[in-house]
């Protein structure tokens, strides 16, 4: 109804009467939820331009009656607007743009200012509570890079990687929000030609360049959820840092997996950026050979255009006043497993999903040396150093080092839509 009177959200010639940059990521196609904290403590608003609609009050004020639960409006956090569903968060999404368009229902426009946030003076934080955290494996080309790093004589892809997308549970609670710091992890690691391991932190300190999906619905516990369904029990993506420390990995992931080496910290981006925004952006994924076993075929592109970027500024590049220096460049269209795949998979043992629940894509790289997404593809496990605009080479991770991931579509005939920003800053280890 509000789609029809209104026209689509994500029309390219839709204008705002809240001032916007063209080259910013939150137009009026883009309406991402997030939460951050306010008057009274956490508030639901969603990023338009430089600002925040304050979703909480919009909905005191009567404008989102009929579309979405004011008590859901009154939570801390997403959950309770995801548990609604997909279709719910279409409603609240075609009614903000009419809310906020030039040509469009003048009723929050009438209330100026008092239901707008500046973004840059609110503190964000995690939108959802993440009940379930799991990571999977699913770019082709980083799987076979760390096949050929880590068994160099042996196939790089393991047998069922094109059959299975892989995954692993991950620590819901390490999930923190952009600009939280990084905290260099201590854990045990071994050198090769040690007889015993250490206690001490991590010299081998590394991003994984990620984007994640948030489940908005759910299933039964026993019920799996279909593939060609799967999407409608996705709320949208965020931006995810894995930090790993790979030398306590190496040394603690078999037979089991990842573990202390990953939990310390995951670092996603503050705007949940909805799949009914990202449509434009649509694409089919990578040609999958084997054919994928009958429960993760799901017919149509279910693939999303999204370039990608690492920035890294050290501490001398800060003081310098030098600028980030883009360490990698890839696009999120190249994974070879869908979101789609991804929770049909999770589920098809009857497990179940919650809404809030978040499934990080595992690290993205391309094929080009340029577009891999972690320190240990792009120097090779240290063995080909980056340099630095400052001179300075790396590895890993240093001290003072700013990393920020940044994520954006654009195509000609689509407004630009970008997803915020996921950083973050190592700080030195505590006492070991
Ligand atoms: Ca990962």
């Amino acid at each position: 109804m509000t789609r029809e009177r209104w026209g689509d959200p994500n029309d390219a010639a839709l204008t705002s009467w809240v001032p916007l940059d063209a080259a910013g990521d939150f137009p009026v196609q883009n309406l991402p939820l997030g939460v951050f904290e306010g008057t009274g403590g956490a508030r639901i608003g969603a990023a338009i331009g430089d600002r925040i609609v304050d979703l909480r009050a919009a909905s005191e004020a009567g404008l989102l009656d009929g579309i979405a639960d004011p008590a859901a409006l009154r939570a801390a956090t997403l959950n309770a607007l995801f548990a609604a569903g997909r279709p719910a968060l279409t409603r609240l999404r075609a009614r903000l743009s009419a809310l906020l368009r030039s040509d469009g229902d003048p009723a929050l426009h009438a209330l100026g200012d008092a239901l707008l946030v500046d973004r840059s003076q609110a503190r964000m934080q995690v939108p959802l509570a993440i009940g379930d955290y799991v990571d999977f494996y699913s770019s082709l080309e980083h799987a076979t890079n760390l096949g050929r790093i880590f068994r160099p004589d042996g196939e790089p892809l393991l047998p069922n990687w094109r059959w299975i997308p892989i995954g692993y549970h991950g620590r819901a609670g390490s999930v923190a929000i952009d600009g939280t710091p990084v905290r260099r992890p201590c854990g045990q690691r071994k050198a090769p030609d040690a007889a015993a391991p250490t206690f001490g932190p991590s010299a081998m300190l590394d991003i994984e360049l990620e984007m994640g999906f948030f489940a908005a619905g759910g299933n039964r516990l026993g019920e799996p959820i279909a593939a060609a369904a799967a999407e409608a029990q996705i709320g949208g993506f965020v931006l995810v840092n894995d930090w790993s420390a790979r030398d306590v990995q190496a040394w603690e992931y078999q037979p089991l997996g990842p573990f202390l080496g990953k939990s310390f910290l995951t670092t996603i981006s503050p705007w949940v950026v909805s799949l009914d925004a990202l449509e434009p952006f649509r694409v089919a994924g990578p040609l999958q050979e084997p054919p994928p076993l009958g429960y993760l075929q799901a017919p149509g592109p279910h693939g999303f255009s999204i370039e990608l970027a690492v920035t890294l500024q050290s501490a001398a590049m800060r003081a310098a006043g030098v600028a980030p220096a883009t360490i990698a460049r890839g696009n999120f269209a190249g994974m070879y497993w869908s979101a789609a795949q991804q929770l049909a998979h999770a589920s098809s043992n009857g497990a179940r999903v919650r809404p809030g629940d978040l499934f990080a894509s595992g690290t993205i790289s391309g094929s080009t040396p340029d577009s891999y997404g972690s320190l240990i593809e792009l120097t090779w496990r240290g063995t080909r150093p980056l340099v630095l605009p400052s001179g300075e080479q790396r590895r890993f991770l240093e001290d003072g080092d700013d990393v920020a991931l940044h994520a954006w579509c654009e195509k000609p005939g689509a407004a630009r839509i970008g997803f915020g920003l996921a950083r973050g800053r190592v700080e030195p280890a505590g006492a070991a």
